[in-house]
Protein backbone atom coordinates (compact mmCIF):
# COMPACT_ATOMS: atom_id res chain seq x y z
CA UNK A 1 0.00 0.00 0.00
CA UNK A 2 1.17 3.27 -0.74
CA UNK A 3 2.07 5.84 1.63
CA UNK A 4 -0.87 8.22 0.65
CA UNK A 5 -3.02 5.50 0.77
CA UNK A 6 -2.34 4.68 4.06
CA UNK A 7 -2.48 8.21 5.33
CA UNK A 8 -5.98 8.68 4.08
CA UNK A 9 -7.31 5.49 5.54
CA UNK A 10 -5.98 6.51 8.80
CA UNK A 11 -7.67 9.98 8.20
CA UNK A 12 -11.04 8.56 7.62
CA UNK A 13 -11.03 5.88 10.27
CA UNK A 14 -10.46 9.21 12.38
CA UNK A 15 -13.74 11.01 10.98
CA UNK A 16 -15.74 7.68 11.43
CA UNK A 17 -14.35 7.43 14.96
CA UNK A 18 -15.09 11.03 15.43
CA UNK A 19 -18.39 11.17 13.90
CA UNK A 20 -19.32 8.20 16.40
CA UNK A 21 -18.74 9.75 19.09
CA UNK A 22 -20.47 12.84 18.31
CA UNK A 23 -23.48 10.72 17.45
CA UNK A 24 -23.00 8.71 20.51
CA UNK A 25 -23.10 12.11 22.11
CA UNK A 26 -26.00 13.11 20.62
CA UNK A 27 -27.72 10.20 21.90
CA UNK A 28 -26.25 10.31 25.41
CA UNK A 29 -27.50 7.27 27.67
CA UNK A 30 -27.71 8.96 30.22
CA UNK A 31 -29.54 11.99 29.11
CA UNK A 32 -31.86 9.52 27.43
CA UNK A 33 -32.31 7.43 30.52
CA UNK A 34 -33.12 10.44 32.69
CA UNK A 35 -35.25 11.85 29.65
CA UNK A 36 -37.63 9.35 29.66
CA UNK A 37 -38.05 8.48 33.44
CA UNK A 38 -38.73 11.88 34.74
CA UNK A 39 -42.10 13.46 34.46
CA UNK A 40 -42.16 16.19 32.40
CA UNK A 41 -41.52 19.49 35.08
CA UNK A 42 -44.82 21.64 35.46
CA UNK A 43 -42.75 25.01 35.52
CA UNK A 44 -44.54 28.44 35.77
CA UNK A 45 -42.96 31.22 34.06
CA UNK A 46 -44.33 33.72 36.43
CA UNK A 47 -43.22 31.67 39.09
CA UNK A 48 -39.65 31.14 38.73
CA UNK A 49 -39.24 35.01 38.22
CA UNK A 50 -41.18 36.07 41.79
CA UNK A 51 -38.59 33.69 42.47
CA UNK A 52 -35.59 35.29 41.03
CA UNK A 53 -36.18 38.72 40.69
CA UNK A 54 -39.15 39.50 43.40
CA UNK A 55 -42.96 39.98 43.32
CA UNK A 56 -43.39 43.35 42.58
CA UNK A 57 -42.17 43.94 38.84
CA UNK A 58 -42.89 46.98 37.91
CA UNK A 59 -40.19 48.99 38.29
CA UNK A 60 -37.99 46.40 36.69
CA UNK A 61 -40.53 46.11 33.50
CA UNK A 62 -40.75 50.16 33.50
CA UNK A 63 -36.63 50.18 33.60
CA UNK A 64 -36.87 47.73 30.66
CA UNK A 65 -38.95 50.26 28.98
CA UNK A 66 -36.98 53.15 29.30
CA UNK A 67 -34.06 51.08 27.93
CA UNK A 68 -36.07 50.46 24.40
CA UNK A 69 -35.58 54.49 23.90
CA UNK A 70 -33.35 55.37 20.48
CA UNK A 71 -30.83 57.00 22.95
CA UNK A 72 -29.77 53.52 24.07
CA UNK A 73 -29.87 51.53 20.77
CA UNK A 74 -26.39 49.57 20.45
CA UNK A 75 -23.81 51.08 18.26
CA UNK A 76 -20.47 49.13 18.29
CA UNK A 77 -17.17 49.90 16.20
CA UNK A 78 -17.46 53.85 16.59
CA UNK A 79 -14.72 55.73 17.55
CA UNK A 80 -13.69 56.34 21.49
CA UNK A 81 -14.87 59.78 20.72
CA UNK A 82 -18.44 59.12 19.36
CA UNK A 83 -18.61 56.25 22.29
CA UNK A 84 -18.01 58.57 24.90
CA UNK A 85 -20.31 61.20 23.49
CA UNK A 86 -22.96 58.67 23.28
CA UNK A 87 -22.85 57.46 27.23
CA UNK A 88 -22.98 60.78 27.99
CA UNK A 89 -26.08 61.48 26.36
CA UNK A 90 -27.41 58.41 27.69
CA UNK A 91 -26.61 59.17 31.08
CA UNK A 92 -28.00 62.99 30.53
CA UNK A 93 -31.07 61.23 29.45
CA UNK A 94 -31.18 58.55 32.29
CA UNK A 95 -30.38 60.95 35.10
CA UNK A 96 -33.72 62.87 34.13
CA UNK A 97 -35.90 59.85 34.25
CA UNK A 98 -34.83 59.35 37.96
CA UNK A 99 -33.21 55.69 38.23
CA UNK A 100 -31.34 56.94 41.73
CA UNK A 101 -33.02 58.59 44.84
CA UNK A 102 -32.71 62.24 44.90
CA UNK A 103 -29.84 63.37 47.67
CA UNK A 104 -32.43 64.60 50.20
CA UNK A 105 -34.55 61.87 50.17
CA UNK A 106 -34.55 60.57 53.58
CA UNK A 107 -36.52 57.45 52.93
CA UNK A 108 -36.30 56.47 49.56
CA UNK A 109 -38.54 53.40 48.02
CA UNK A 110 -35.70 50.98 48.50
CA UNK A 111 -37.58 48.62 46.65
CA UNK A 112 -37.86 50.21 43.52
CA UNK A 113 -34.34 51.54 42.84
CA UNK A 114 -33.13 48.51 43.83
CA UNK A 115 -35.22 47.04 40.62
CA UNK A 116 -33.98 49.77 38.73
CA UNK A 117 -30.44 49.38 39.46
CA UNK A 118 -30.77 45.41 39.00
CA UNK A 119 -32.32 45.65 35.51
CA UNK A 120 -29.69 48.61 34.27
CA UNK A 121 -27.14 45.85 35.00
CA UNK A 122 -28.43 43.95 32.28
CA UNK A 123 -27.60 46.63 29.77
CA UNK A 124 -24.22 47.95 28.90
CA UNK A 125 -20.80 47.95 31.00
CA UNK A 126 -19.78 51.34 29.30
CA UNK A 127 -22.76 52.42 30.72
CA UNK A 128 -22.76 50.71 34.06
CA UNK A 129 -18.56 52.28 34.68
CA UNK A 130 -19.86 56.20 34.28
CA UNK A 131 -22.54 54.90 36.44
CA UNK A 132 -19.90 53.35 39.06
CA UNK A 133 -17.65 56.59 38.75
CA UNK A 134 -20.31 59.18 38.76
CA UNK A 135 -23.32 58.01 41.19
CA UNK A 136 -21.16 55.65 42.76
CA UNK A 137 -17.52 56.34 43.82
CA UNK A 138 -17.53 60.18 43.62
CA UNK A 139 -21.47 60.55 44.87
CA UNK A 140 -20.70 58.22 47.57
CA UNK A 141 -17.28 59.87 48.75
CA UNK A 142 -19.08 63.21 49.26
CA UNK A 143 -22.22 61.47 50.36
CA UNK A 144 -20.16 58.94 52.52
CA UNK A 145 -17.59 61.46 53.96
CA UNK A 146 -18.12 64.76 52.72
CA UNK A 147 -19.94 67.97 55.44
CA UNK A 148 -23.73 68.82 55.18
CA UNK A 149 -22.28 72.06 53.35
CA UNK A 150 -20.83 70.01 50.57
CA UNK A 151 -24.00 67.46 50.23
CA UNK A 152 -26.07 70.45 49.65
CA UNK A 153 -24.31 71.76 47.52
CA UNK A 154 -22.78 69.44 45.17
CA UNK A 155 -25.58 66.06 45.10
CA UNK A 156 -28.04 67.86 43.87
CA UNK A 157 -25.97 68.82 40.67
CA UNK A 158 -24.31 65.47 40.46
CA UNK A 159 -27.90 63.84 40.86
CA UNK A 160 -29.02 65.13 37.33
CA UNK A 161 -25.46 64.72 36.28
CA UNK A 162 -25.79 68.40 35.42
CA UNK A 163 -22.44 68.30 36.95
CA UNK A 164 -20.27 64.86 36.64
CA UNK A 165 -18.14 63.85 38.86
CA UNK A 166 -15.15 61.05 38.51
CA UNK A 167 -12.83 59.62 41.32
CA UNK A 168 -8.83 59.91 41.23
CA UNK A 169 -7.04 57.63 43.48
CA UNK A 170 -5.28 55.44 41.57
CA UNK A 171 -1.83 56.50 40.36
CA UNK A 172 0.51 55.35 37.73
CA UNK A 173 2.64 54.12 40.52
CA UNK A 174 0.06 52.72 42.83
CA UNK A 175 -3.23 50.62 41.83
CA UNK A 176 -3.59 47.98 43.94
CA UNK A 177 -1.30 48.83 46.32
CA UNK A 178 -3.26 52.59 47.23
CA UNK A 179 -1.99 53.62 50.48
CA UNK A 180 1.75 53.89 48.43
CA UNK A 181 -0.12 56.94 46.18
CA UNK A 182 2.15 60.19 46.40
CA UNK A 183 -0.20 63.15 45.26
CA UNK A 184 0.87 65.33 48.14
CA UNK A 185 -1.86 68.22 50.09
CA UNK A 186 -0.38 70.67 52.23
CA UNK A 187 -1.99 72.74 54.75
CA UNK A 188 -1.26 76.45 54.52
CA UNK A 189 -1.82 78.52 57.59
CA UNK A 190 -1.55 81.45 56.12
CA UNK A 191 -3.92 80.90 53.31
CA UNK A 192 -5.94 78.87 54.76
CA UNK A 193 -6.24 76.66 52.46
CA UNK A 194 -4.66 73.07 51.58
CA UNK A 195 -1.87 73.09 48.35
CA UNK A 196 -2.13 70.18 45.80
CA UNK A 197 0.42 68.72 44.02
CA UNK A 198 2.00 66.56 41.82
CA UNK A 199 5.37 65.89 43.34
CA UNK A 200 6.55 63.35 40.17
CA UNK A 201 5.81 61.28 37.13
CA UNK A 202 4.84 58.27 39.20
CA UNK A 203 2.32 60.52 41.44
CA UNK A 204 -0.13 61.03 38.41
CA UNK A 205 -3.36 60.24 38.57
CA UNK A 206 -4.07 57.62 36.20
CA UNK A 207 -6.98 55.55 34.44
CA UNK A 208 -9.77 57.80 35.99
CA UNK A 209 -12.73 57.22 34.85
CA UNK A 210 -14.62 60.68 33.20
CA UNK A 211 -11.61 62.65 33.51
CA UNK A 212 -10.95 63.25 29.89
CA UNK A 213 -13.59 64.49 28.40
CA UNK A 214 -16.71 64.12 30.85
CA UNK A 215 -15.99 65.08 34.47
CA UNK A 216 -15.78 68.76 36.06
CA UNK A 217 -15.31 67.57 39.77
CA UNK A 218 -12.79 65.23 41.21
CA UNK A 219 -12.53 63.60 44.17
CA UNK A 220 -9.00 63.54 44.71
CA UNK A 221 -6.54 61.55 46.79
CA UNK A 222 -3.77 62.89 48.33
CA UNK A 223 -0.72 62.34 51.26
CA UNK A 224 -2.05 64.81 53.47
CA UNK A 225 0.79 67.15 55.51
CA UNK A 226 0.28 69.53 58.45
CA UNK A 227 2.80 72.07 59.78
CA UNK A 228 4.30 70.53 63.06
CA UNK A 229 2.54 73.62 65.43
CA UNK A 230 5.94 72.90 67.73
CA UNK A 231 8.61 73.58 64.34
CA UNK A 232 7.39 75.60 61.49
CA UNK A 233 9.99 74.18 59.41
CA UNK A 234 8.70 70.23 59.71
CA UNK A 235 5.70 68.74 58.21
CA UNK A 236 3.28 65.89 60.15
CA UNK A 237 2.44 63.35 57.74
CA UNK A 238 -1.31 62.55 58.38
CA UNK A 239 -1.86 59.94 55.95
CA UNK A 240 -4.18 59.89 52.54
CA UNK A 241 -7.35 62.13 52.82
CA UNK A 242 -10.03 63.22 49.86
CA UNK A 243 -10.28 66.54 48.45
CA UNK A 244 -13.45 67.85 46.35
CA UNK A 245 -11.68 69.48 43.77
CA UNK A 246 -12.76 70.90 40.41
CA UNK A 247 -11.45 70.31 37.44
CA UNK A 248 -12.51 72.40 34.26
CA UNK A 249 -14.70 75.45 34.35
CA UNK A 250 -19.08 74.47 34.72
CA UNK A 251 -19.88 76.91 31.90
CA UNK A 252 -16.92 77.15 29.49
CA UNK A 253 -15.55 73.31 30.21
CA UNK A 254 -12.13 74.36 30.01
CA UNK A 255 -9.32 72.58 32.12
CA UNK A 256 -9.10 75.04 35.05
CA UNK A 257 -5.29 76.62 35.69
CA UNK A 258 -2.91 74.33 37.57
CA UNK A 259 -4.34 71.35 36.29
CA UNK A 260 -3.42 69.59 33.00
CA UNK A 261 -5.56 66.19 31.85
CA UNK A 262 -4.96 64.03 29.25
CA UNK A 263 -6.64 60.82 27.84
CA UNK A 264 -5.64 57.25 28.83
CA UNK A 265 -5.99 56.32 25.23
CA UNK A 266 -8.10 53.72 23.03
CA UNK A 267 -8.61 50.76 25.10
CA UNK A 268 -9.12 46.88 24.41
CA UNK A 269 -12.74 47.55 26.15
CA UNK A 270 -15.27 50.20 27.66
CA UNK A 271 -14.31 52.85 25.44
CA UNK A 272 -17.23 54.59 26.37
CA UNK A 273 -15.60 55.36 29.73
CA UNK A 274 -12.77 58.44 29.24
CA UNK A 275 -10.14 57.48 31.28
CA UNK A 276 -7.61 60.23 31.87
CA UNK A 277 -4.32 61.06 33.82
CA UNK A 278 -4.32 63.82 35.75
CA UNK A 279 -1.13 66.38 37.23
CA UNK A 280 -1.90 69.20 40.08
CA UNK A 281 0.53 72.18 39.78
CA UNK A 282 0.22 74.31 43.21
CA UNK A 283 -3.73 73.85 43.04
CA UNK A 284 -5.07 76.05 45.84
CA UNK A 285 -7.85 73.69 47.34
CA UNK A 286 -10.29 75.72 50.18
CA UNK A 287 -10.19 74.30 53.69
CA UNK A 288 -14.15 73.52 53.49
CA UNK A 289 -13.10 70.91 50.52
CA UNK A 290 -11.51 68.44 52.31
CA UNK A 291 -13.93 65.04 52.59
CA UNK A 292 -13.34 65.29 56.64
CA UNK A 293 -15.67 63.14 58.12
CA UNK A 294 -12.76 61.17 58.92
CA UNK A 295 -10.02 63.95 59.92
CA UNK A 296 -9.37 67.95 58.53
CA UNK A 297 -8.14 71.25 59.53
CA UNK A 298 -10.78 72.74 61.27
CA UNK A 299 -11.93 76.34 61.85
CA UNK A 300 -8.93 77.33 64.01
CA UNK A 301 -6.66 75.68 61.82
CA UNK A 302 -5.89 72.99 63.75
CA UNK A 303 -5.62 69.02 62.60
CA UNK A 304 -8.62 66.88 64.47
CA UNK A 305 -9.77 63.12 63.64
CA UNK A 306 -11.48 60.80 65.47
CA UNK A 307 -8.25 57.82 65.05
CA UNK A 308 -5.07 58.36 66.08
CA UNK A 309 -3.70 56.04 63.26
CA UNK A 310 -3.76 57.26 59.48
CA UNK A 311 -3.76 53.86 58.31
CA UNK A 312 -7.16 52.85 60.05
CA UNK A 313 -8.24 56.85 58.85
CA UNK A 314 -7.61 55.59 55.18
CA UNK A 315 -9.51 52.00 55.97
CA UNK A 316 -12.00 53.63 57.08
CA UNK A 317 -12.93 56.52 54.45
CA UNK A 318 -12.65 53.28 52.24
CA UNK A 319 -14.73 50.87 53.94
CA UNK A 320 -17.38 53.29 53.23
CA UNK A 321 -16.99 52.77 49.86
CA UNK A 322 -17.47 49.10 49.03
CA UNK A 323 -20.80 49.78 48.16
CA UNK A 324 -19.50 49.58 43.99
CA UNK A 325 -18.28 45.83 44.95
CA UNK A 326 -21.61 44.46 45.22
CA UNK A 327 -23.05 46.32 41.93
CA UNK A 328 -20.18 44.53 39.91
CA UNK A 329 -21.05 41.26 41.97
CA UNK A 330 -24.97 41.57 40.96
CA UNK A 331 -23.94 42.54 37.40
CA UNK A 332 -21.11 39.98 36.75
CA UNK A 333 -24.59 37.31 37.19
CA UNK A 334 -26.57 39.34 34.94
CA UNK A 335 -24.42 39.89 32.30
CA UNK A 336 -23.31 36.24 32.35
CA UNK A 337 -27.29 35.67 31.90
CA UNK A 338 -27.66 37.62 29.23
CA UNK A 339 -24.83 36.25 27.06
CA UNK A 340 -25.67 32.62 28.38
CA UNK A 341 -29.24 33.63 27.29
CA UNK A 342 -27.94 33.93 23.26
CA UNK A 343 -25.55 31.10 23.14
CA UNK A 344 -28.26 28.55 24.28
CA UNK A 345 -30.88 30.41 21.95
CA UNK A 346 -28.42 29.41 19.13
CA UNK A 347 -27.64 26.55 20.01
CA UNK A 348 -32.05 25.98 20.10
CA UNK A 349 -31.56 26.99 16.54
CA UNK A 350 -28.40 26.38 14.67
CA UNK A 351 -28.01 22.62 13.45
CA UNK A 352 -24.69 21.12 13.06
CA UNK A 353 -23.97 16.91 11.97
CA UNK A 354 -26.52 13.72 12.56
CA UNK A 355 -28.12 13.54 8.84
CA UNK A 356 -28.01 10.27 7.33
CA UNK A 357 -27.88 11.52 3.93
CA UNK A 358 -27.89 15.03 2.60
CA UNK A 359 -31.04 17.36 2.86
CA UNK A 360 -31.90 15.50 5.83
CA UNK A 361 -32.14 17.47 9.03
CA UNK A 362 -29.35 17.76 11.00
CA UNK A 363 -29.26 17.47 14.95
CA UNK A 364 -29.51 20.96 17.00
CA UNK A 365 -26.13 21.66 18.69
CA UNK A 366 -27.91 21.98 22.02
CA UNK A 367 -29.02 18.17 21.90
CA UNK A 368 -25.52 17.38 22.03
CA UNK A 369 -24.59 16.50 25.59
CA UNK A 370 -20.85 18.10 25.11
CA UNK A 371 -22.54 21.62 24.45
CA UNK A 372 -25.51 21.02 27.38
CA UNK A 373 -22.11 20.28 29.98
CA UNK A 374 -20.31 23.15 28.35
CA UNK A 375 -23.53 25.45 28.97
CA UNK A 376 -25.75 24.25 31.04
CA UNK A 377 -23.33 23.80 34.36
CA UNK A 378 -22.40 27.29 33.82
CA UNK A 379 -26.31 28.22 33.60
CA UNK A 380 -26.43 26.46 37.08
CA UNK A 381 -23.80 28.36 38.83
CA UNK A 382 -24.65 31.72 37.53
CA UNK A 383 -27.77 31.55 39.27
CA UNK A 384 -25.81 30.16 42.11
CA UNK A 385 -24.12 33.83 41.34
CA UNK A 386 -27.42 35.32 41.16
CA UNK A 387 -28.61 34.60 44.63
CA UNK A 388 -25.35 34.87 46.46
CA UNK A 389 -24.94 38.53 44.98
CA UNK A 390 -28.54 39.41 45.91
CA UNK A 391 -27.40 37.82 49.98
CA UNK A 392 -24.84 40.42 49.57
CA UNK A 393 -27.33 43.44 48.78
CA UNK A 394 -29.12 42.06 51.95
CA UNK A 395 -26.06 42.44 53.92
CA UNK A 396 -25.35 45.72 52.36
CA UNK A 397 -28.62 47.55 53.86
CA UNK A 398 -28.78 45.42 56.90
CA UNK A 399 -24.64 46.56 58.29
CA UNK A 400 -26.14 49.95 58.88
CA UNK A 401 -23.04 52.25 60.64
CA UNK A 402 -21.76 49.70 62.73
CA UNK A 403 -18.02 49.18 62.10
CA UNK A 404 -17.58 45.94 62.67
CA UNK A 405 -20.38 45.10 60.57
CA UNK A 406 -18.92 47.27 57.96
CA UNK A 407 -15.64 45.78 57.50
CA UNK A 408 -17.07 42.57 57.49
CA UNK A 409 -19.26 43.63 54.57
CA UNK A 410 -16.13 44.68 53.33
CA UNK A 411 -14.22 41.82 52.85
CA UNK A 412 -17.29 39.57 51.91
CA UNK A 413 -17.66 41.97 49.21
CA UNK A 414 -14.40 41.92 48.21
CA UNK A 415 -14.63 38.11 47.62
CA UNK A 416 -17.56 37.51 46.14
CA UNK A 417 -17.31 40.74 43.74
CA UNK A 418 -13.87 38.52 42.99
CA UNK A 419 -15.74 34.91 42.57
CA UNK A 420 -18.63 36.69 40.26
CA UNK A 421 -16.87 38.60 37.44
CA UNK A 422 -14.60 35.57 37.41
CA UNK A 423 -17.38 33.24 37.00
CA UNK A 424 -18.52 36.19 33.92
CA UNK A 425 -15.35 36.04 32.41
CA UNK A 426 -15.10 32.54 31.96
CA UNK A 427 -18.64 32.58 31.14
CA UNK A 428 -18.24 35.00 28.13
CA UNK A 429 -15.31 32.97 26.44
CA UNK A 430 -17.70 29.78 27.02
CA UNK A 431 -20.72 31.27 24.96
CA UNK A 432 -18.42 32.91 22.89
CA UNK A 433 -17.13 29.71 21.54
CA UNK A 434 -20.14 28.48 21.74
CA UNK A 435 -21.74 30.75 19.50
CA UNK A 436 -18.55 29.74 16.79
CA UNK A 437 -17.94 32.35 14.56
CA UNK A 438 -21.67 34.01 14.98
CA UNK A 439 -20.16 34.53 18.78
CA UNK A 440 -17.16 37.50 16.98
CA UNK A 441 -20.48 39.19 15.09
CA UNK A 442 -20.72 42.69 16.29
CA UNK A 443 -24.29 42.38 16.44
CA UNK A 444 -24.21 39.42 18.63
CA UNK A 445 -22.96 40.98 21.47
CA UNK A 446 -20.88 38.61 23.33
CA UNK A 447 -17.74 39.52 21.81
CA UNK A 448 -18.41 43.40 22.63
CA UNK A 449 -19.22 42.23 25.93
CA UNK A 450 -16.44 39.66 27.04
CA UNK A 451 -14.06 42.99 25.49
CA UNK A 452 -16.07 45.65 28.21
CA UNK A 453 -16.52 43.29 31.18
CA UNK A 454 -12.61 42.12 31.24
CA UNK A 455 -12.03 45.12 33.30
CA UNK A 456 -14.16 44.52 36.11
CA UNK A 457 -11.48 41.86 37.67
CA UNK A 458 -9.32 44.71 37.52
CA UNK A 459 -11.33 47.89 38.54
CA UNK A 460 -12.78 48.15 42.53
CA UNK A 461 -10.06 46.10 44.07
CA UNK A 462 -8.51 43.08 41.59
CA UNK A 463 -9.96 39.71 41.11
CA UNK A 464 -7.65 37.93 43.82
CA UNK A 465 -9.45 36.83 46.91
CA UNK A 466 -6.66 36.95 49.10
CA UNK A 467 -4.98 39.76 47.86
CA UNK A 468 -8.21 41.74 48.44
CA UNK A 469 -8.80 40.27 52.11
CA UNK A 470 -5.05 40.70 53.08
CA UNK A 471 -5.58 44.71 52.33
CA UNK A 472 -8.09 44.90 55.01
CA UNK A 473 -6.48 44.71 58.46
CA UNK A 474 -3.08 43.74 59.51
CA UNK A 475 -3.58 41.06 62.46
CA UNK A 476 -3.46 37.43 61.09
CA UNK A 477 -5.84 36.67 63.58
CA UNK A 478 -8.34 38.87 62.29
CA UNK A 479 -7.86 37.64 58.67
CA UNK A 480 -8.45 34.49 59.80
CA UNK A 481 -12.05 35.82 61.02
CA UNK A 482 -13.00 37.53 57.72
CA UNK A 483 -11.85 34.57 55.54
CA UNK A 484 -14.28 32.16 57.67
CA UNK A 485 -16.69 34.95 57.04
CA UNK A 486 -16.61 35.08 53.80
CA UNK A 487 -16.65 31.35 53.52
CA UNK A 488 -19.67 30.73 56.08
CA UNK A 489 -21.29 33.74 53.54
CA UNK A 490 -20.90 31.31 50.65
CA UNK A 491 -22.30 28.22 52.22
CA UNK A 492 -25.38 30.29 53.49
CA UNK A 493 -28.77 28.48 52.24
CA UNK A 494 -30.62 31.31 52.13
C1 LIG B 1 -10.79 50.98 32.64
C2 LIG B 1 -10.33 51.32 34.02
C3 LIG B 1 -11.04 52.22 34.79
C4 LIG B 1 -10.58 52.62 36.04
N1 LIG B 1 -11.23 53.60 36.73
C5 LIG B 1 -10.66 54.10 37.86
C6 LIG B 1 -11.21 55.26 38.50
O1 LIG B 1 -12.23 55.81 38.07
N2 LIG B 1 -10.59 55.74 39.60
C7 LIG B 1 -9.46 55.15 40.11
O2 LIG B 1 -8.95 55.66 41.12
N3 LIG B 1 -8.92 54.05 39.54
C8 LIG B 1 -9.48 53.53 38.42
N4 LIG B 1 -8.94 52.43 37.80
C9 LIG B 1 -7.73 51.85 38.36
C10 LIG B 1 -7.94 50.47 38.96
O3 LIG B 1 -8.58 50.57 40.20
C11 LIG B 1 -6.55 49.84 39.05
O4 LIG B 1 -6.17 49.51 37.72
C12 LIG B 1 -6.52 48.63 39.94
O5 LIG B 1 -6.58 49.02 41.29
C13 LIG B 1 -5.25 47.80 39.71
O6 LIG B 1 -4.12 48.61 39.79
P1 LIG B 1 -2.99 48.54 38.66
O7 LIG B 1 -3.63 48.66 37.33
O8 LIG B 1 -1.95 49.52 39.02
O9 LIG B 1 -2.40 47.08 38.76
P2 LIG B 1 -1.28 46.59 39.78
O10 LIG B 1 -1.64 46.99 41.15
O11 LIG B 1 0.05 47.02 39.28
O12 LIG B 1 -1.43 45.04 39.63
C14 LIG B 1 -0.85 44.29 38.55
C15 LIG B 1 -0.95 42.82 38.88
O13 LIG B 1 -0.23 42.53 40.08
C16 LIG B 1 -1.03 41.79 40.98
N5 LIG B 1 -0.69 42.13 42.37
C17 LIG B 1 -0.61 43.37 42.93
N6 LIG B 1 -0.29 43.29 44.22
C18 LIG B 1 -0.16 41.96 44.50
C19 LIG B 1 0.18 41.21 45.68
N7 LIG B 1 0.40 41.82 46.83
N8 LIG B 1 0.21 39.87 45.59
C20 LIG B 1 -0.03 39.25 44.42
N9 LIG B 1 -0.34 39.89 43.28
C21 LIG B 1 -0.41 41.23 43.31
C22 LIG B 1 -2.46 42.23 40.65
O14 LIG B 1 -3.41 41.24 41.05
C23 LIG B 1 -2.40 42.38 39.13
O15 LIG B 1 -2.62 41.14 38.52
C24 LIG B 1 -9.42 52.01 36.57
C25 LIG B 1 -8.73 51.04 35.82
C26 LIG B 1 -9.16 50.72 34.56
C27 LIG B 1 -8.34 49.73 33.76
Amino acid sequence: MSTSSSASKTASLRLASLSAQLDASARDPVSSALSSSLLPVQLSRDALSEQLDGKDQKWRHWTFDQLKHSVFHFKYNITKEESVRLNQERWRHAAQLGIYPSWNDSSPDTDKYTAIQDALTYYDNGFLTMSGAHFGLYYGAIRELGSEELKNTWLPLADTFEVPGCFALTELGHGSNARGIETEAYWDAQKGCYILNTPNTTAQKYWIGGAAETAIMSIVWAQLYIPNPTNKDQWQHQGIHAFLVPLRDRATLQILPGITIRNCGYKSGINAMDNGRIWFDQVQVPRTMCLDKYGGVNQDGVYESMFDNKDQRFGGMLVNLSDGRVALALSSANQAKVALTIAIRYGQSRRQFGARKLGEQETLIMDYSLHQRRLYPMLATTYARHFAARALRNLKFSKGSDMKKIKQFHVISSGLKSINTWHLLDTLQATREACGGQGLKSSNRIGHMKADCDVMATYEGKSCNYVALGRWGSGATRKKKEKRALYNFLRRKD
